[in-house]
């Protein structure tokens, strides 16, 4: 058994819907249900037995020390955090919360655990930690892709909660030998991405006929990874990962945002042509830009291609087609997060919480 926590969110939903597509291990899913997490997403596994959800938060370690112990748990994935930049800036509380003072409350959890182990279930025994390529800072147009022995510069509220949840991560294992591998990603995009970051927004408010904001210049430049291609990267290290390592996963996919605005655009042009005859670009509207925005994230993935042989699937070219193509098909699931039916179903499904 594998505790997943932050399950219900983007990339740990897809994580989970994986993970029991490719065996029969069962997972318990642990997330708070905050506005990000998304339990229909899951709706497929309702009455499956390999998927156990709770609701409920990292930081609450009786909660935690109670499941590890029920369940005889193997290995924690950690998804849960505050993820988005924005948000960071105007609330900052809610990410140092969770972000660090739930990474820790979680990490003592998890060290009370693993402590009472014994032999094989204890040498087996794994804590992943989910992080992303912003604790590394900006680099400009002539620097190299951040790399695993980059210094630590974060620049926002989000990226600085990251950088100590990563600190602590390493820290239990230098200090209390913890088991723990971490993984530094850079932004990911695919289905069930929640629709205020920036692909599926555009992608939403394309078909809408509503303006497409562009921070500042748009050249702001990001490295893309499709969803499914972390998460096999998250397997494999899981898997194989040399214990206290970090591994950066990227896709070799540098896009200026307003160039993934434009690849958005001419897809939904060819799929989904609009009736007055113009392009979906004629919506493109340059917005202030974010305080302190990086201008450039790059990531070297090749300690993880190298040591471990992992490889992305997808080109960003065929990852964002397929994910344009997603959101066509799933309006359902887009007219729930965005319309507030979904806290209703979610009473239907699963009571009070
Ligand atoms: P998300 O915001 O979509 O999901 C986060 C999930 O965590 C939600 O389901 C939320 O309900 C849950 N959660 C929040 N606080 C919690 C708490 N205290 N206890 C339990 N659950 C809680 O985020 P995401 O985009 O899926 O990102 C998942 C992880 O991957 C994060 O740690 C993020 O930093 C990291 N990451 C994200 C990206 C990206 O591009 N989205 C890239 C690299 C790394």
């Amino acid at each position: 058994m594998i505790l997943v926590t932050g399950g219900a969110g983007f990339i740990g939903a897809n994580f989970v819907l994986d993970w029991l597509n490719g065996n029969d291990e069962a997972v318990i899913n642990l997330d708070k249900l905050t506005y990000a997490g998304n339990l229909q997403t899951l709706a497929s596994l309702e009455n499956d037995p390999r998927h156990l959800f709770v609701q409920g938060d990292i930081g609450d370690r009786t909660l935690v020390g109670r499941l590890l112990q029920e369940h005889q748990v193997r290995a924690v994935i950690n998804f849960a955090a505050e993820s988005h930049v924005d948000r960071s800036i105007h609330g900052p509380g809610d990410f140092i919360q969770t972000n660090v003072v739930g990474t820790f409350n979680l990490l003592e959890a998890v060290r009370d655990y693993w402590n009472g182990l014994e032999g094989e279930a204890k040498a087996a025994f794994r804590f992943l930690h989910v992080s992303t390529d912003e604790v590394y800072g900006t680099l400009s147009a002539s620097d190299a892709p951040f790399s695993e022995s980059n210094r630590y510069e974060p620049n926002s509220p989000y990226s600085a909660s990251k950088a100590a949840s990563d600190h602590l991560v390493r820290a239990w294992h230098h200090t209390y030998g913890l088991p723990v591998l971490t993984t530094n990603c850079s932004n990911n995009y695919g289905p069930y991405h929640f629709p205020e970051k920036l692909i599926p927004l555009v992608i939403l408010n394309a078909l809408a006929g509503k303006p497409l904001p562009i921070y500042g210049d748009g050249q702001q430049i990001r490295d893309w990874l499709y969803v499914k291609d972390h998460c096999s990267a998250i397997r494999t290290v899981l898997a194989q990962g040399r214990l206290g390592e970090t591994y950066n996963v990227g896709g070799w996919n540098e896009k200026a945002n307003l160039d993934v605005v434009r690849s958005i655009c001419s897809i939904l042009d060819e799929l989904r042509p609009k009736t007055d005859g113009t392009g979906y670009a004629t919506q493109i509207t340059y917005v202030q830009d974010r305080p302190g925005h990086d201008r450039r994230y790059a990531i070297d993935a090749r300690k993880l291609e190298r040591e471990l042989g992992w490889k992305p699937a997808e080109t960003f070219e065929s990852g964002i087609r397929k994910t344009v193509q997603w959101y066509l098909d799933n309006q359902d699931w887009v007219n729930n997060v965005t319309s507030g039916q979904y806290r209703q179903w979610l009473e239907q499904h699963y009571g009070n919480k």
